[in-house]
């Protein structure tokens, strides 16, 4: 049984999902604005991680993750969701693009992404433009609750009306207001409440109607809305960075009780930051690497994986070049064990790893331990290693299977064993120029052939991954 970081309750919590084998589990997904960035991937990769655990576990795990395809409210660097500039419009209007051409490119990118780090699809990725009715219902609910007023068009949600509003941040109403820094909007009653629709001012690009007015949604609403729609009034986990602990999840809690009356979340599990030279790596500060950067230095996307896996998710993170050579060395380490393995004859007795196939998964299900589980790997390594210089037998069978486990709980990929049939490269060669040349077509027939001789091709961030079927 596993035991996670609960930060509502601030400890480590037996994880038991409300109904049985099953898991709802909804994970705040990309603002659809820019590349994600390496820390925005160690974010992704941690809910990975954690599914997958969790489906290792035996558990069937129901994923969402949403698309913020409406320009948030808030820079990073503000604590109110509020304030602030639309990113996502200034970008259209600098890009001459519309913000859903914008969404829709980067709402690509970021797919491509995700199956270059080999994270496993969300069930469904709802888009927030899709869910506006969905929104306006909630908040008519939470107006006609008490919770949320209107003012000159603009729908604001009252946090005194909500008595627990704090309780996961720690920020309690008091000591928000000793230390208040925040825009000021001239509507609020009171200094931290927050924005549940605004009027659109003139020139702002994407808006809705709605019973209050010509606008768009708050940025926390939409998290509220599509959770319900999708896993239902109660989550088992939520997930997201630590920067979402407040205001975001907040007052999601404050949206989604306020409306149901029910518990919102049963875990919230949040990520550390990841650092550059000692600051947060971020979209608005400029100082970020994308997986292009990184595989552009001659490293792959599964060297990434291995970087964070050897942290802690709830420790902050550094990134440092030196730091992902030492990972590419270990997921080196592994790979030719687990290639040296499949080449070994086969034996049916002697070492099966099953003791430290144990201690993986134990380091794995305490609140997700996965430097430790990694320490375990690569002594297992170690000790398969130094029994097959020795000619000790192992049962190699048994042995395949466990990093067969291993790989799949820890979401890496195995290199490709065998070199691709001539035939195929050339096929996958002609795809790639048929891509650079925008000829979707011609690409799309290169797929058919190759997928006809056996072989799947996926599209990544990082180009075609070719596996056989
Ligand atoms: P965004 O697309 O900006 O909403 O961020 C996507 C995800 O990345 C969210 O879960 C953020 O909390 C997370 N995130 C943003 N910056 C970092 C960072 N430097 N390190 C780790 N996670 C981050
Ligand atoms: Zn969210």
């Amino acid at each position: 049984m596993a035991v996670f970081y609960n930060t509502l309750g601030k400890n480590k919590q037996v994880f038991v999902p409300l109904n049985p084998g099953k898991v709802g589990m909804y994970v705040c997904g990309p603002t659809v604005y820019d590349y994600a960035h390496v820390g925005n991937i160690r974010a992704y990769v941690f809910s990975d991680i954690l599914r997958r655990v969790l489906e290792d576990e035996g558990y069937e795990v129901r994923m969402i993750k949403n698309i913020t395809d409406v320009g948030h409210l808030t820079n990073d660097d503000l604590v109110q969701g509020d304030s602030g500039e639309d990113k996502m419009i200034t970008k259209a209007l600098k890009e001459k693009k519309t913000p859903l051409e914008i969404a829709l490119f980067y709402e690509d990118y970021f797919h491509g992404m995700e199956k270059a780090m080999n994270i496993l699809p969300a069930h469904y990725f709802p888009r927030a433009t899709k869910h506006i009715q969905e929104i306006i219902r909630m908040i008519e609910t939470l107006i006609a609750r008490g919770h949320a007023y209107e003012a000159n068009g603009n729908v604001f949600y009252d946090v005194t009306t909500f008595s627990t509003y704090g309780n996961l941040s720690g920020n309690k109403l008091e000591n928000l207001q000793a230390g208040a820094r925040l825009e000021e909007h001239p509507d609020k009653r009171n200094a931290w409440d927050f924005a549940l629709w605004l009027k659109a001012p003139e020139g702002h690009i994407m808006h809705w109607s709605s019973p209050w007015s010509e606008g768009y949604p708050g940025w926390h609403i939409e998290c509220s809305a599509m959770s319900q729609e999708y896993l239902g009034d109660t989550l088992d986990i939520h997930t997201g960075g630590e920067d979402h602990i407040f205001p975001h999840h907040e007052a999601e809690i404050a949206q989604s009780e306020g409306t149901t009356d029910k518990l919102f979340s049963r875990f919230f599990l949040h990520v550390r930051h990841m650092l550059i030279d000692g600051e947060k790596m971020s979209k608005s500060k400029g100082n970020f690497y994308t997986l292009e950067d990184i595989v552009e230095k001659g490293y792959e996307a599964m060297d990434l994986r291995m970087l964070f896996l050897g942290a802690h998710y709830r420790s902050q993170m550094n990134f440092t070049w030196d730091a992902l050579s030492q990972a590419k060395k270990n997921r080196e380490t592994l790979e030719n064990t687990r290639q040296r393995l499949s080449r070994a004859s086969i034996q049916a007795a002697g070492f099966r790893g099953d003791a430290e196939l144990l201690k993986i998964r134990e380091a794995l299900q305490d609140d997700l331990n996965t430097p430790l589980a990694l320490t375990h790997i690569l002594e297992l390594c170690k000790t398969i290693n130094t029994k097959l210089d020795a000619g000790e037998s192992l049962d190699t069978a048994r042995l395949i299977l466990v990093f067969q486990i291993i790989y799949t709980v820890l979401g890496l990929r195995e290199s490709n064993e065998e070199a691709l049939p001539e035939e195929i490269v050339a096929l996958v060669e002609k795809r790639k120029q048929a891509r650079l040349d925008k000829d979707f077509a011609l690409s799309d027939t290169l797929r058919d052939e190759i997928g006809a001789l056996g072989y799947k091709v996926e599209d990544t961030t990082t180009g075609q991954i070719v596996n056989k079927k």
